[in-house]
């Protein structure tokens, strides 16, 4: 097992440059591979977008933080290709963001590691590896010409890039682009899909929503084609899960991808170090800014949790770049008022394109019952005893807190993979009810009872109560706490990761 590399100066250690695509849902698991990293000794240099850089500056925790960062933890920043004034909001805005990044980011990337190499006079070593987000797999071939080791991290779900990889196939066989708007709505997407190994029954409408296009050249699809192809000639793939979880399908993707490391949930495999206080990074330490959060925080909810009985909150995010409709929000909210639970609501400055987010009655109905917020330290509000469900968008990273904390979940998927996540998290794991097609407030009512306490119904109507998920919610817990502590399969898999790819001269 390699553990930590210590004497030496600075200059004679392994040099990691960590690239995370620009989001926050997938700075946060870059940052903590990061710290996971120097924690075994690496160097690191943390690469941030010029855009993204100035977003976390901004932040009030920013200042203080800046000087947070330990010896051998750098940041540096790059442009993204974009004018500071783009708007970089939406999942359509991120494909463009990633697609500028892709065509404009190389050169830059390329002359940041030749700068970080040329720096003879300083304490920097020699870059020895590269590792970067899936979606900037272009590093793959700059480590290349480097002649070090090029890892991606895959930030989504380890069945999402299974899903991704089966888009060749889909569009040979003729079921991908559609064949006109109408495929969206007529039950086409209910096919079934049943080639796929690693997959069982899996529908169009599960599959990344990359898919859900006419056009052949739609620069969704194309975007996610090439980063998929891609995945399959770096050094190695990094994916935040762990081995119980997504047996089936790691063991499917590790036929098609070169070496596969499970390494997660990664936030509990940082919060279950074992080292000495001195050599740790702080969990709220950061690169470049406060918290990574591009929003200010609102820790005074932790004090508001501190209030409530055990398990009676139902928590509700749809985390960093959804965005809703006025009439989604306020079916939302009827929902939950008439279901009578206490609730914690984020709810972005963003998350509405426009309009204003919440009835006033609402706020009188729900008086002392609930909180509304624009964001929140999630994992500590998901890790709160007063947490009893959350209703989620299904993001990835959220979903693995969500289980890292055995909580069972409300699914509302809403694009990417999330849709991906959601049927897992519903079917193969027990640990969620969806909400299908429209939201309804009688829906939502009804389901946020079931999963806070069992009696909406919900039995009859074909998914599980909420007591028997947050049952088997507990269990995958007690499995990922499992995975990440000493001698769990995602700790040595990690610590192997670093031997036999990181420190191994390509
Ligand atoms: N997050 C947070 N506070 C919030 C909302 C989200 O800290 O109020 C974090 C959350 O813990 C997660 C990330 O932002 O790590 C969101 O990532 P996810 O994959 O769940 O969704 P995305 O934002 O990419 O759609």
């Amino acid at each position: 097992m390699a553990g930590p590399i210590t004497g030496g100066r600075e200059a004679s250690k392994p040099h990691a440059v960590c690239f995370p695509f620009p989001a926050q849902g997938h700075i946060n698991p870059m940052l903590t591979v990061a710290k996971l990293l120097h924690h075994r000794g690496f160097h690191i240099t943390f690469v941030h977008t010029e855009f993204n850089y100035r977003r976390l500056l901004a932040q009030p925790a920013s200042p203080s933080s800046l000087q947070d960062l330990p010896a051998g933890f750098r940041v540096e920043t790059i442009s993204d290709g974009l004018p500071l004034s783009a708007l970089r909001s939406s999942p359509r805005d991120l494909i463009a963001l990633g697609d500028s990044i892709d065509r404009n980011c190389p050169s830059a990337f390329r002359a940041l590691l030749s700068r970080l190499s040329d720096d003879s006079d300083s304490d920097v070593p020699a870059v020895s590896c590269i590792v970067s987000d899936s979606t900037i797999s272009f590093t793959v071939y700059a480590a290349e010409e480097l002649g070090v080791p090029g890892v991606l991290l895959w930030t989504s779900s380890a069945s999402s890039l299974l899903g991704c990889l089966q888009f060749p196939r889909l569009i040979q066989e003729g079921f991908i682009p559609l064949k006109d708007e109408t495929c969206l709505t007529n039950g086409y997407l209910d096919t079934v899909v049943d080639w796929i190994p690693g997959m069982k029954s899996i529908r169009l409408r599960d599959l990344p929503t990359f898919i859900r296009t006419t056009q052949k050249d739609d620069v969704l699809l194309a975007f996610s084609l090439r980063q998929t192809g891609r995945a399959c000639k770096a050094s190695a793939v990094i994916f935040n899960t762990f081995e119980p979880l997504d047996r089936d399908v790691l063991e499917a993707l590790s036929t098609v991808l070169p070496r596969i490391y499970p390494v997660g949930p990664l936030n509990l495999l940082l919060s279950q170090e074992q080292l000495p206080a001195s050599s740790r990074v702080s969990k709220t330490a950061t690169v470049g800014g406060g918290g990574a959060s591009f929003w200010e925080e609102d820790r005074e909810c932790l004090e508001w949790l501190e209030s409530r009985k055990p398990k009676s909150v139902i928590y509700v995010n749809f985390g960093s770049i959804a965005v809703a409709t006025a009439q989604q929000l306020v079916e939302f909210a009827w929902g939950i008022a008439n279901s009578g639970q206490n609730f914690l609501w984020v709810i972005r400055p963003d998350l509405m394109a426009r309009g204003k987010p919440l009835p006033t009655e609402f706020t009188d109905v729900t008086r002392g019952r609930g909180l509304v917020t624009s964001w929140v330290p999630q994992e500590e509000v998901l890790g709160h005893p007063s947490i009893g469900g959350f209703l989620t968008h299904c993001g990835w990273n959220s979903i693995l807190e969500s289980i890292s904390n055995g909580v069972p979940m409300l699914c509302w998927p809403f694009g990417a993979d999330q849709p991906t996540n959601c049927r897992y998290c519903c079917t193969e794991w027990g640990i969620g009810m969806e909400i299908v097609g429209e939201v309804k407030r009688d829906e939502v009512e009804m389901m946020v009872r079931d999963l806070m306490v069992g009696v909406g119904g919900g039995e009859s109507r074909g998914y599980g109560s909420g007591p028997a998920m947050r049952e088997r919610a507990a269990e995958w817990k007690r499995l990922a706490l499992e995975a990440t502590r000493p001698n769990g399969s995602s700790r040595m898999n990690f610590d192997r990761m670093v031997r036999e790819v990181l420190l191994s001269p390509e």
